[in-house]
């Protein structure tokens, strides 16, 4: 039994048909042949009219344009269709926390996935920025990265960190392993004191770096400080749902895990893997 814990419906520009359901049906067809239970859906919080400020920068401002009571209220109806857990995935900004915070508090979700996808204007995965990444040097980005990442964790504003060794995902060398070791055990030890779970996504197979996250040293981290897992494709199509699961199950028992955890009505589940 798992779930998909990280689900775009997005496709191109934003509008009700999105929603219609035979968009809606073709993610459920692909969970079903893929042996997937169940699907949280996670729009990017930046593309809602109401997150305006919320993020540094031309490029997050020109993406909110969409209403949020219209997602709220549309996923709310699909969800008698399938298991549809209804979430959002939203940007950590330090200096956010409160407007976070009233954002998130304008409904109710089944849970949060927070992301640092940003240092800054600094778009980790926004391909046109990746000349930053020579520019700081690779130690300063993952310190900022961690550093970051660690805050939203300790901001408990989320139930979930996702894809949590982003800066990995266009290929360039890594820090060596004494440098990112004592970084990856403060965010395992962080997520256990703030009861968040730790993602494993699928979508860093189909980048450059071709490699799931996280890497299988944080894993092994966050198991041993007794954190829990979630599963995610971080599918934006409906074909991509539950891609790569076998892989992400099989990294999650070289690490130790044995079950997943699944949001429902807001409450978090245990699925076993068998
Ligand atoms: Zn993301
Ligand atoms: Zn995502």
């Amino acid at each position: 039994m798992v779930f998909d814990h990280h689900v775009h419906l997005e496709h191109g520009p934003y509008s009700p048909h999105e929603y219609t359901e035979a968009w809606v049906a073709q993610y459920f067809d692909t969970a079903v042949r893929m042996d997937v239970t169940g699907i949280g859906v996670v729009e990017h919080a930046y593309r809602f009219t109401e997150a305006r400020g919320l993020l540094p920068g031309q490029w997050a401002l020109d993406r909110c344009r969409y209403s949020l009571e219209t997602y709220h209220h549309r996923i709310r109806q699909i969800t008698d269709k399938f298991p549809v857990a209804l979430g959002l995935e939203v940007d950590f900004v330090p200096e956010q926390v409160a407007g976070i915070a009233t954002y998130l508090a304008q409904y109710l979700w089944d849970f949060v996935l927070g992301s640092v996808h940003f240092l800054g204007e600094f778009g980790l995965d926004v391909r046109e920025m990746d000349h930053y990444y020579a520019e700081w040097g690779q130690e300063l980005v993952w310190r900022r990265y961690y550093e970051t990442t660690i805050a939203a964790v300790e901001s408990d504003l989320f139930d979930v960190i996702t894809h949590p060794d982003l800066p990995k995902l266009f290929g360039h060398p890594k820090p060596p392993l004494e440098f990112l070791d004592p970084w990856y055990r403060r965010l395992a030890d962080a997520l256990n004191a703030h009861q968040v779970a730790l993602e494993i996504n699928t979508a860093g197979l189909r980048r450059p770096i071709e490699e799931i996250y996280p890497a299988l040293r944080l894993l092994e981290w966050a198991h041993q400080a007794e954190v829990s897992i979630t599963i995610g494709s971080d599918a934006h199509e409906p074909e991509n749902v539950g891609i790569f699961f076998p892989e992400a199950l099989l990294l999650a028992k070289r690490a130790g895990y044995r079950s997943a955890l699944g949001f429902k009505h807001g409450e978090r589940q245990s699925l076993p893997f068998e």
